[in-house]
C-alpha cells in the first residue's frame, strides 16, 4: 500500500472545470499510477469550492476546486494545463517556481506568452503540444515527410473543423500541421502562411500554405492536409470523435515527464516519433 503511494504520480489540473479539465480528471482517477491531488479554476468560476470528484462525475474525492493555482503547483509532481493563453503563461511561471512538471495543452498563445513558456522550460520540464493525440502526432510526422518528398507543384492546404465553442482559429493543431509542412519544405512558416481568404484575394501565391476553418456542432477535432497538384491530390486526414484521446495523450506525457531535466519537449519526444 505504502509503496503504491510512493510510486503514484501526483497530478494537478488547472482549469479543472473545463471540457478538457473534466475529461482529464476522469482519466487521472482511472489510472493506477496516478493520483489527482488538486484542481484550480479562475477566481470567478462557479466551480470554486466544489468537490473535484463530484465535478468530474466519479464520486466524492475530498478535495475541492481552488482559486489559488500556486497550491496546485505546490502539491503536484506534474500539472496538466488546458485553460486560456494568459492563464497558462502565468501557470508556467508557477511551475518553474515550484519545480513541478507541466503538460501545456492550451492553444492560441501570443508570441510573448510563448516566450514565457520557453523561459519557464529553462527551469522545469514542460511538454508543449497543440494536440496530444497519438494519431495527430503521427500525422505531423507524415505531413513533414510528404512535404519534403513532393515538389512545389503540389499546393499545401489545411482544413480544420471544431465544435462551436472554440475561440481560436485556425486551431493550434492546424498551425502545427502547417509548420510541419513548412519544415518539410525548408521554409519559414510565417513567410508562407495564408491564414484566411475573403473577397478578391488574387491568385494563390506559389509556395503558400493555406488554411480553411469550419466551426459547428460538437465536433471534437478534424484536420486534413491536402497536397494538390494538377490532376491529382493527396489528402491526409485525422478525425477525433471524443476528447478522451487528448486526455490520454496528456497523461502519457505527464508520466513520461517524471525525472526529466528542464526543457521544452514535444509529443514527438514523448512518443519517440522524432528523427
Ligand atoms: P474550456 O473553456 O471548456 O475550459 C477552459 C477552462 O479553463 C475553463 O473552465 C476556464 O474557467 C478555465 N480557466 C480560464 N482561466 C483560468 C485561470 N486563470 N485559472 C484556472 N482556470 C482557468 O476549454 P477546453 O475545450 O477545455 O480547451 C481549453 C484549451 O485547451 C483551449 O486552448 C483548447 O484549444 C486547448 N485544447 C488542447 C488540446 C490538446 O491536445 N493540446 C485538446 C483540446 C483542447
Amino acid at each position: 500500500m505504502a509503496s503504491k503511494k510512493m510510486t503514484e504520480l501526483k497530478v494537478g489540473i488547472t482549469g479543472c472545470a473545463g471540457r478538457m479539465g473534466r475529461a482529464l480528471m476522469r482519466q487521472v482517477a482511472e489510472h493506477e499510477k496516478c493520483a489527482l491531488v488538486g484542481g484550480s479554476e479562475r477566481e470567478d468560476s462557479d466551480a470554486i469550492g466544489l468537490d473535484l470528484g463530484e465535478l468530474a462525475g466519479f464520486g466524492t474525492l475530498g478535495l475541492t476546486v481552488t482559486k489559488d493555482p500556486r497550491h496546485v503547483f505546490e502539491v503536484a509532481d506534474v500539472v496538466l494545463d488546458f485553460t486560456s493563453p494568459a492563464a497558462m503563461a502565468h501557470h508556467a511561471e508557477l511551475a518553474a517556481a515550484e519545480g513541478a512538471g507541466l503538460v501545456a495543452g492550451t492553444t492560441g498563445l501570443e508570441p510573448d506568452q510563448e516566450a514565457m513558456i520557453v523561459a519557464a522550460a529553462s527551469k522545469t520540464a514542460i511538454v508543449r503540444a497543440a494536440n496530444m493525440s497519438v494519431g495527430i502526432n503521427l500525422l505531423l510526422a507524415l505531413t513533414q515527410r510528404v512535404a519534403a518528398t513532393l515538389g512545389s507543384d503540389f499546393d499545401i492546404e489545411i482544413l480544420e473543423m471544431h465544435h462551436r465553442h472554440k475561440v481560436d482559429a485556425p486551431s493550434g493543431t492546424a498551425l502545427a500541421l502547417g509548420r510541419a509542412g513548412a519544415a518539410g519544405r525548408g521554409v519559414s512558416h510565417d513567410d508562407v502562411a495564408d491564414r484566411g481568404r475573403d473577397g478578391i484575394t488574387g491568385e494563390r501565391r506559389p509556395g503558400d500554405i493555406g488554411y480553411a476553418v469550419l466551426r459547428g456542432g460538437n465536433v471534437a477535432g478534424e484536420h486534413s492536409v491536402i497536397f494538390a497538384a494538377d490532376n491529382e491530390r493527396i489528402e491526409l486526414s485525422h478525425k477525433a470523435t471524443d476528447r478522451t484521446i487528448f486526455a490520454r495523450g496528456a497523461l502519457t506525457a505527464a508520466l513520461w515527464l517524471q525525472g526529466k531535466p528542464p526543457g521544452l519537449y514535444s509529443m514527438a519526444d514523448v512518443l519517440g516519433l522524432g528523427d
